[in-house]
């Protein structure tokens, strides 16, 4: 055998290796948070695996190109080779943004039919080969796979006691353009500001066995023995335009219960990291449009840490930019309660700054409270990051002081430096946002200043 043959050989041993990081599991919510790592990291690592598999696969096939016509009667090990490999370049190729665009859930169900059916080919390729490595790495592979799948299945189901208290049920109400679904469980679930769940409700349309959804907890409530999920749904073109329409078609017959809709509903998760923002005095939040549901936990964390004086924070800023003032509207009630709840001793230590593109208000309606301003236009991210970065670290019973000194010129040695405060920017953004963000702290990342995406990223 030639040198270059044998590196060929070698090149699909590794290739084999290799696509254990691909086949962890079949959800990558389970294998971000196994490896306590963000859903935009797992993503990559995924990405990243794939890449050097489809090219160590693609000079394995190049080399030792298949001797005989691929597809002859009976199917043999060199036909699953190269069934494996077309089924490898059709999931890569699926992958590209335009064709994966019209529909996610098409793509998402084809990309995992055509994982399992490489690695099905894979393993018939390799199972009489000599070469031990190739065949119990796929073999290992597989068993891994499946493992991983059956236990995340048994885990949801374990979870919602279903064999003992029944079905679980969700009940859907619309709430201006978006969907609060309320999530009841049996058994009480603990969830950290910032977590997400995967929901899965077959009868909200006939595609919809098919389908979860991940959606972040946007409050948690005790109820008797179980507790109720608060999930807040903005509809997009797919699973959740048609819960959309579900919920606008109650109350219009004679419904169960008046405005809301019971349907069958199990989840898993929760899901995610929480971002430890209690060691930080100041906490930018930074979001876009829906993004805004990622950041309310934390808001609700810190507030009612601040309180109860578990937390450093002193200060929070939420930045908000809107396409339309109206988008802002299904948020209110929860923002509202966060700025109730943030009055200790008559101070307060969150603003929230409103950008709109469309819509107007009235110079009254800008300033709705000292603590909530509505600006037009689009936000100015550099100054706005540089702004929070230099402003000095108010108490809250100075916090009235300091906004009306607010047109006052700024000091130009950075308060952010010579206090030595520990400052983290959170951003649930477009991707546009993201980029400026990331541009504008660059130059004063260091552990004083951490910059964290989190997991739910509107697009
Ligand atoms: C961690 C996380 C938390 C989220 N939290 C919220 C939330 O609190 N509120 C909210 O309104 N939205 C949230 N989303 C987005 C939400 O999951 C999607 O908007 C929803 O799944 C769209 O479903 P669809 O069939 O209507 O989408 P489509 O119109 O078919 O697709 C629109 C886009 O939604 C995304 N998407 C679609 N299906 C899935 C899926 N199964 N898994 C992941 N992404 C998908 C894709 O990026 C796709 O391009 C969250 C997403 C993530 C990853």
């Amino acid at each position: 055998m030639s040198s270059i043959q044998s590196a060929a050989r070698r090149a699909g041993e590794t290739a084999i290796i290799n696509m254990g990081l691909l086949y962890l599991g079949p959800h990558l919510s389970y294998q971000a948070d196994w490896l306590n790592t963000s859903l935009a990291t797992i993503r990559w690592i995924h990405r990243g695996a794939a890449v050097s598999f489809a090219i160590m696969t693609a000079f394995h096939v190049a080399v030792l190109r298949p001797s005989q016509s691929p597809f002859t009667w009976p199917l043999t090990a060199q036909c699953y080779g190269v069934i494996a490999a077309l089924a490898l370049a059709a999931t890569l190729v699926l992958c590209i943004r335009p064709l994966r665009r019209p529909s996610f859930e098409l793509f998402l169900r084809t990309h995992q039919f055509l994982a399992v059916g490489s690695l099905y080919a894979i393993g018939m390729h390799v199972r009489n080969s000599r070469d031990a490595v190739a065949r119990f790495g796929a073999i290992g592979i597989a068993v891994c796979f499946v493992a991983s799948g059956t236990g995340q299945v048994l885990q949801v189901l374990v979870r919602h006691c279903f064999f003992y208290h029944g079905l679980p049920r969700a009940r859907i109400v619309q709430v201006c353009h978006v969907v609060r679904i309320s999530v009841d469980t049996s058994v009480p679930i603990t969830v950290r500001a910032g977590q997400y769940v995967n929901v899965y409700m077959p009868g909200v349309s006939f595609w919809s066995w098919l389908q979860s959804h991940p959606f972040t907890v946007a409050a948690v409530q005790r109820r008797g023995p179980g507790t109720t999920l608060e999930l807040m749904v903005e509809p997009r073109r797919g699973w959740t335009s048609k819960l959309v329409s579900r919920a606008r078609n109650v109350g219009l017959g004679d419904e169960p219960l008046s405005g809301q809709q019971l349907y069958i509903a199990f989840f898993s998760g929760p899901h995610g990291r929480t971002i430890d923002v209690d060691n930080y005095s100041v906490v930018v939040m930074v979001a876009s449009g829906w993004g805004v549901i990622a950041q309310i936990p934390y808001l609700q964390h810190l507030i009612s840490g601040y309180n109860n004086s578990t937390t450093k924070v002193r200060r929070i800023h939420l930045i908000w930019q809107l396409s339309a003032v109206d988008d802002g509207v299904p948020a209110e009630d929860l923002l509202n309660q966060a700025l109730l709840e943030d009055t200790l001793d008559n101070g307060y230590i969150l603003r929230i700054s409103v950008h709109y593109c469309h819509g107007r208000l009235s110079p009254e309606e800008r300033h709705p409270g000292q603590r909530v301003t509505f600006f037009e236009g689009v936000a100015d991210w550099h100054n706005l990051i540089n702004d929070e970065l230099r402003q000095p670290l108010v108490l809250p019973e100075h916090q009235h002081k300091e906004v009306s000194n607010d047109l006052a010129p700024k000091p130009h040695v950075s308060a952010f430096v010579t206090e030595r405060r520990r400052v983290v920017v959170m951003v649930s953004a477009a991707e546009l946002i993201r980029r400026q963000v990331r541009d504008a702290c660059k130059p004063h990342l260091s552990p004083q200043l951490r910059l964290v995406e989190l997991d739910y990223q509107p697009n």
